[in-house]
């Protein structure tokens, strides 16, 4: 599937279903915050007012402080099975890596989070992926696939910016969910490039081409784009794998910073990403889940001989 047509999939969502916290103003105050000296500083000060739009004490995870349980997961395209009995806890607040050699199934798995397998017929899902504190099941067949798309955002491969201006980029998933006021509009198109730490680099430029940006700054237009409608949960799937180092060490730096606000999945090739920016790590090898753990024990001390030989590079 193009990274074009998958955005448009993940961006759908019918109006009536936005939910109330994103559609209210959010506190506007810390908008016009003065200048810190640290951006991303100002960045994690800024970021508040849109999550504080639901009661301080409203439960973002279980009570075991998981956003995500996933339980015994398995993916069927069509005969082939790409995913067997997969169960792993996604901490809220934490940054999950998805490592492994190339056709392991990563992507398979965060493309479960958002039901893009169900564009195809006779793909096929088992198993739960219970999102909280709601506890609703996000691949059981009842469950309206719109749901999921709502509330998580994601981030492909390679930038992939509408054809658009920088502010409608940023403004389509929030047109999408029905917010129509041209203040409200301002503020979270604002705040969604101010957390992708991009808002001092187009804040003069609103108006121009999303194409007139360089490949890093697209990617992170594709950031404050998933991030403007307030997500649950945000799945970067291979996020820097297209950007130079400069760019990928600000995106990696980027997500460090959104971990205080937002719980994150991402998928990456690259173990000292994986090492660098995540809390947790799950290893897959041909479909199945070889190992999860802290990311610290994962990398230097594995249970399983497999991810040992991964890490160090015996295959993959
Ligand atoms: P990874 O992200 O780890 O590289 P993928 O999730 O892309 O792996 O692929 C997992 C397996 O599923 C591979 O064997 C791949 O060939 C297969 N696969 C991926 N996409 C499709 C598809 N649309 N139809 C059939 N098989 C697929």
């Amino acid at each position: 599937m193009s990274n074009a047509r998958a955005q448009r999939i993940a961006d759908q969502a019918p109006p009536r279903a936005a939910r109330p916290a994103s559609a209210e103003p959010a506190g506007g105050e810390s908008l016009g915050a003065p200048a810190s000296a640290s951006p991303l500083a100002a960045d994690r000060r800024e970021r508040r007012p849109a999550r504080s739009a639901s009661p301080a004490s409203a439960p973002r995870a279980d009570a075991a402080g998981h956003k995500v349980e996933v339980r015994r997961l398995s993916f069927w395209y069509g005969d082939f099975q790409a995913l067997k009995d997969i169960s792993i806890p996604i901490g809220e607040g934490e940054v999950t890596a998805l490592i492994g050699p190339s056709g392991c199934g990563k992507s398979t798995f965060l493309r479960c989070f958002n039901r893009m397998h169900d564009l195809y017929p006779g793909n096929r899902y088992d198993g739960e992926i219970m999102l909280f504190p709601d506890g609703i099941n996000i691949v059981d067949r009842r469950t309206d696939p719109m749901l999921p798309r709502l509330r998580i955002g994601m981030v492909f491969q390679k930038p992939n910016p509408f054809p658009k201006s920088i502010y409608e980029n940023v403004a389509a998933g929030l047109r999408i969910r029905g917010i129509r006021r041209k203040s409200l509009l301002d503020e979270k198109v604002e705040l969604g490039l101010r957390q992708a730490s991009l808002w001092d680099e187009v804040k003069d430029r609103l108006q121009a081409s999303a194409y007139e940006l360089s490949g890093g700054q697209q990617q992170r237009l594709c950031i404050a784009r998933a991030l403007a409608p307030d997500p649950e949960l945000l799945l970067l799937d291979e996020p820097t794998s297209a950007l130079d180092p400069i760019a990928t060490a600000r995106i990696e730096e980027l997500i460090d910073e959104l971990r205080q606000s937002y719980t994150i999945v991402i998928v990456t090739h690259n173990m000292q990403q994986a090492a660098r920016v995540s809390q947790r790590t799950a290893f897959f090898h041909i479909g199945k889940l070889i190992e999860f753990d802290d990311t610290d024990q994962i990398f230097t001390n594995p249970k399983h001989s497999m991810t040992q030989d991964y890490i160090t590079g015996r295959f993959g």
